[in-house]
């Protein structure tokens, strides 16, 4: 694959949520190519990774929920009311706190286990046996927890195929409730007005209010220089200025780094600057996410990248950082930070804004 092949043109979603020639502040998934190209990247940074297999899994999975993407109906969006409540709440629309839209997912994670399981590394075997074997009512657990942010009751083994199954759903419910506002919509409702836009906590995804995996750069035209954070669930993107902290708006001390990519004459800030992977830390609020830079390396994939990088992390955290962002392809059976935000609680003030 070429870099060219990466340059990237504006979908109709992009198109639509532009307002007024700016920088648009969302940019949402592209639905043909987001899966199949989130497994091409695991696969060529699968190679001598000490994780390869396990990228390499996650690739297998990528690959049917690319297929997943366009099997069965569209994904109906909610009533006008229940957007208006929301956008009026400053709330995300579709929040994963609320639970899945519909049993449908269900259907989308047996297929993937069904699909997968030839193909899976003898060491998931019993995990797919578990969810192959599993009941609604387990793999409703399953997911309310991992919606939720909570890892008490997680089976930590089954987690990233269940979060792949909810990615699917997610993914195309977004994109579904997206078109319903752009055009007839594939589930055959219209929306009178854009169902998506900025929501009172800044640091969470404006769509379903889940955190983020890593933030990234853009570099190709309009777009050139400016950030986005990439929704763990949905795959959205929502744009947020630079050097600034993700989790507690601080603009000041931050600092950015970044694993040594072997000798350099230039020492170690001349790397640190050069990275593709750096880890924005924070020193006000002490917490990190990984910024990806497409510039210095076009084919970057934020879940695989942030995946593939697992040794970042591990150094930020031993240096006492605690990460804002989640990955749901690898869980490690620390509690996520902090529970999504729920919208029937009082509007406490999200962090970083006064
Ligand atoms: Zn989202
Ligand atoms: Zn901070």
């Amino acid at each position: 694959m070429s870099a060219s092949a990466t340059v990237r043109v504006m979908s109709p979603e992009e198109i639509a949520a532009r307002a007024g020639g700016e920088v648009p502040y969302l940019l949402f998934p592209e639905r043909a190519t987001l899966f199949a190209e989130r497994a091409m990247r695991l696969r060529q940074l699968a190679g001598t990774h000490p994780m390869g297999d396990y990228l390499r899994f996650i690739a297998e999975l990528a690959t049917v929920q690319q297929q997943l993407m366009g099997e069965g109906a569209g994904w109906a969006p909610p009533a006008a009311e229940a957007l208006d409540q929301a956008a009026l709440g400053g709330q995300p629309p579709l929040a994963a706190s609320a639970g899945a839209p519909d049993a449908r997912w269900h259907t989308v994670l047996r297929s993937l286990v069904a699909q997968v399981r030839p193909k899976a590394p003898a060491g998931a075997a019993a995990a797919l046996q578990t969810l192959a074997d599993a009941d609604d009512v387990f793999l409703d657990r399953q997911a309310d927890a991992l919606l939720q942010g909570l890892h008490s009751g997680l089976d930590l083994a089954c987690a990233p195929v269940v979060a792949a199954a909810l990615q699917v759903a997610w993914t195309r419910w977004v994109l579904d409730t997206q078109d319903a506002a752009t055009s007839a919509g594939t589930a055959g409702q219209a929306l009178a007005k854009a169902p998506f836009g900025r929501v009172d906590d800044e640091s969470r995804c404006p769509c379903c209010g889940s955190l983020p995996v890593a933030s990234i750069t853009r570099h190709s035209g309009e777009f050139a220089g400016q950030r986005y954070l990439s929704c763990s669930l949905c795959s959205t993107q929502w744009q947020m200025s630079r050097i600034r902290c993700t989790h507690c708006g601080s603009t000041e001390k931050l600092a950015y780094q970044s694993l040594a990519t072997g000798d350099d004459a230039e020492g170690e800030g001349s790397r640190a600057a050069q990275a593709a992977v750096q880890a924005e830390t924070c020193d006000t609020c002490h917490h990190t996410l990984k910024i990806l830079h497409t510039d210095r390396d076009p084919l970057i994939d934020v879940t695989a990248d942030d995946l593939a990088s697992l040794t970042l992390d591990l150094l930020v955290a031993d240096a006492g950082y605690q990460r804002h962002g989640q990955n749901l392809m690898l869980f490690f059976g620390e509690a996520v930070e902090s529970p999504p935000p729920d919208p029937a609680a009082d509007a406490t003030p999200p962090p970083g804004r006064s």
